[in-house]
């Protein structure tokens, strides 16, 4: 499939992506990244989210064994943001920065990743997220609850300890909110769930799959942005993590890390994505036709060579691709995690 040069149709951004491959080996002579970094203790005295650790907020972690939830101690959104606000000037709005701004700890060990955790500890994982959707969602004012974890040096990450981040907003995220609009445009129109249509498409061609179990799923998107962009989920469409039963939790538990194990084995490396769950809003809204999934989006296209967002990306909006979806999935299935 090499040198692919066409256009895709993302269906659940509505929006062309240009798959343009044949630009893929082109000379590069800009920036490169670096591979890894320094062996990482499994304690770090300075981390503020290693047990029994303070943190900025002062307090205390506790000696937590396994997943730890607790407050952003630096909100983005949350209840001590300022009620009194400088009135927009003009036909400009403001409004208070409402919501709350969480942190999961996925371990007590400040060396490991959520791809070396085993399957009892991203099941773990798994039904904390469940709880904190439902928990967070109940909230009268929260429309939205986004759980994402940015992972690696190359997307910003602050502290390596394994960790996600869950915005609880009074909005609903953007790339949500258009999902949700195309997710019932495609349910209205052909009586199936657009989730169900794309894993069924999946399924059927086979040619960008990575794991397939009974209960979830791990595919690279035949319109994918990113080189490596691989979207996991339940075979069935659920509005929520928080509508999987056990047997579906602990399946999508071991194909998520399965997808992450790859990730690293690929370039033998700590691979650096940004993972991202899409789930319905909790706005109170009937959201029967939303697909929950999860999409990670690598920045990197090759060992050490960022994904640049530049023109096409930031300036127009839409996504060039130096890569092709099947090539990509091929190479991911040949970096299998061990049996
Ligand atoms: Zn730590």
């Amino acid at each position: 499939m090499s040198g692919v040069w066409e256009q895709r149709w993302h269906p659940f951004r509505r929006e062309w992506v240009v798959i343009a491959a044949h630009r893929d080996r082109r000379p590069w002579i800009g920036e490169t990244v670096r591979h890894g970094g320094p062996a990482l203790p499994a304690y770090d005295p300075r981390c503020t989210f290693c047990p029994g650790n303070r943190r900025s907020s002062g307090v205390r972690n506790p000696d937590y064994a396994g997943v730890f939830a607790f407050d952003n101690d630096h909100p983005c959104v949350g209840p001590d943001a300022p009620a009194e606000l400088q009135p927009a000037p003009g036909s400009y709005r403001n409004r208070r920065a409402d919501g709350l701004a969480r942190v999961v700890c996925y371990h007590p060990r400040h060396d490991l990743r959520l791809a070396s955790l085993d399957v009892a500890a991203v099941d773990a994982l798994l039904a904390c997220w469940q709880q904190q959707y439902r928990e967070l969602g109940a909230r009268p004012a929260v429309r939205h609850v986004l759980v994402f974890e940015n992972n690696g040096e190359v997307v910003g990450v602050s502290n390596p300890h394994p960790h996600c981040q869950i915005y609880a907003t009074n909005f609903v995220f953007k790339t949500i909110e258009n999902e949700v609009a195309h997710c019932d445009e495609h349910l209205a129109a052909h009586g199936r769930t657009l989730w169900d249509d794309c894993v069924r498409t999946e399924l059927d061609d086979g040619r960008r799959l990575l794991d397939v179990e009974a209960d979830a799923l791990a595919f690279v998107p035949y319109f994918a942005r990113y080189a490596y962009e691989t979207f996991v989920g339940p075979r069935r469409s659920v509005a929520s993590i928080a509508a999987l039963d056990d047997v579906e939790r602990l399946a999508l538990a071991r194909v998520l890390r399965a997808t992450l194990q790859r990730f690293d084995r690929l370039f033998d490396m700590p691979f650096p994505y940004v993972m991202a769950l899409h789930q319905a809003p909790t706005d109170g809204r009937d959201h029967a036709a939303f697909g929950f999934h999860v999409e990670l989006h690598p920045p990197l296209r090759r060992p050490g060579l960022l994904k640049y967002l530049a023109g096409p990306e930031i300036g127009g909006g839409s996504f060039l691709s130096d890569t092709c979806p099947e090539d990509k999935a091929a190479e991911l299935r040949a970096a299998a995690p061990p049996a």
